[in-house]
């Protein structure tokens, strides 16, 4: 691989640069952020570590992660998916995913006697956080996130009284408040930053005191990824995003890759999934991969398209992440 391209200076044409030849070569942009998350790796690495301490079955509440290879992985390896905690065995051990989860969800839990191990990544957690202390001071809070996702399911339940779902800017005609002069808005940790900024443009317009989060909610790696493809979606004639189809974050690249100028975007799950007929009249291919995925399905796609001609590949670098989670308390001492 050549060196990685700096985001100041544009992206660089391949090593051999200078001859009509290699401008007019097959090339691969490879964005950097891509894949994993310090919440997502926090959070597979504990039903790993449950797995190791307590053997099979360990059951988790949903898809620890949005991701169908990672799933299908841990289901190889006793891990029992299931959707609420009554399909949980009484006493059985029970990991909540890296979503996060209501208040009424630990009740029903404990209720069953159920050992738990909390995924929930920190960065969720925050925004539960800032759910209950804003209802404790009587805000009402316009959470903006997608009606259904786990995530935001969890986060409205701290404050189900105080917090109405805006999903996106078409939501914003509907939100009424009791008390114009104490309003805030939160969001899910995984949506497009512009098309938030947006909603949050919206709100502002309809309710002019409306207060920003105490920081950003839209996490980190979400944005990172984003800004990535962002700088090589323009030079792109293709991108292919590798994700799970309810994979927010990942959807989001594929939207972002579009709105930045890629002639054409997809998302997919396993290389065998790329069409090849996407290839056609095709010189520059953007790659990417959602937070929940695991380096081994890019590895896939890099290979099928280098069988394909585009074996030259270049990092497109726009931030360098280092942040790690430590793991629940509960499995601290089993980390390496
Ligand atoms: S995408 Fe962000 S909020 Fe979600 S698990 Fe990763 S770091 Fe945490």
């Amino acid at each position: 691989m050549s060196s990685a391209i700096s985001l100041n200076v544009g992206i660089a044409r391949s090593a051999s640069a200078g001859s009509a030849d290699a401008a007019d070569a097959k090339r691969v942009l490879l964005a950097e952020p891509r894949g994993y998350c310090a919440g997502v790796d926090r959070a597979v690495e504990t039903v790993e570590k449950a797995l190791e301490k307590h053997g099979a079955p360990v059951y988790v509440r949903k898809e620890i992660v949005h991701n169908r290879h990672v799933v299908e992985t841990l289901r190889e390896r006793g891990v029992i998916f299931v959707d609420e905690t009554d399909e949980v065995p009484a006493g059985a051990l029970l990991v909540f995913s890296a979503h996060g989860v209501s208040p009424a969800v630990h009740t029903a839990a404990a209720e069953r006697d159920l050992r738990t191990i909390d995924a929930t990544c920190p960065l969720v957690t925050k925004v539960h956080q800032e759910a209950k202390r804003f209802a404790r001071d009587d805000f009402d809070i316009l959470l903006i996130g997608h009606e259904g996702h786990e995530e935001v399911e969890g986060t409205a339940g701290e404050a189900p009284d105080h917090v109405q779902l805006v999903d996106g800017p078409g939501g914003v005609d509907g939100v009424t408040v009791r008390d114009e002069n104490k309003v805030i808005w939160l969001s899910q940790t995984t949506l497009s930053v512009d098309e938030t900024m947006e909603t949050v443009r919206l709100l502002r317009e309809k309710f002019p005191l409306l207060q920003d989060p105490p920081s950003d909610d839209i996490c980190y790696a979400t944005s990172n990824r984003q800004t990535a493809v962002k700088a090589m979606a323009p030079e792109c004639d293709l991108v292919i995003v590798v994700g799970s189809r309810n994979s927010s974050n990942s959807v989001r690249l594929v939207e972002v890759a579009l709105n930045a100028g890629a002639r054409a975007a997809h998302l997919v799950d396993y290389a065998r999934e790329v069409d090849t007929a996407w290839l056609d009249g095709v010189r520059t291919v953007g790659i990417t991969s959602g937070a929940s995925v695991p380096e081994i399905l890019v590895e896939g796609v890099l290979e099928l398209l280098a069988e394909h001609g585009f074996g030259n590949v270049q990092p497109v670098t726009t931030a360098n992440e280092t942040l790690v989670f430590a793991l629940p308390r509960e499995l601290r001492p089993a980390r390496r």
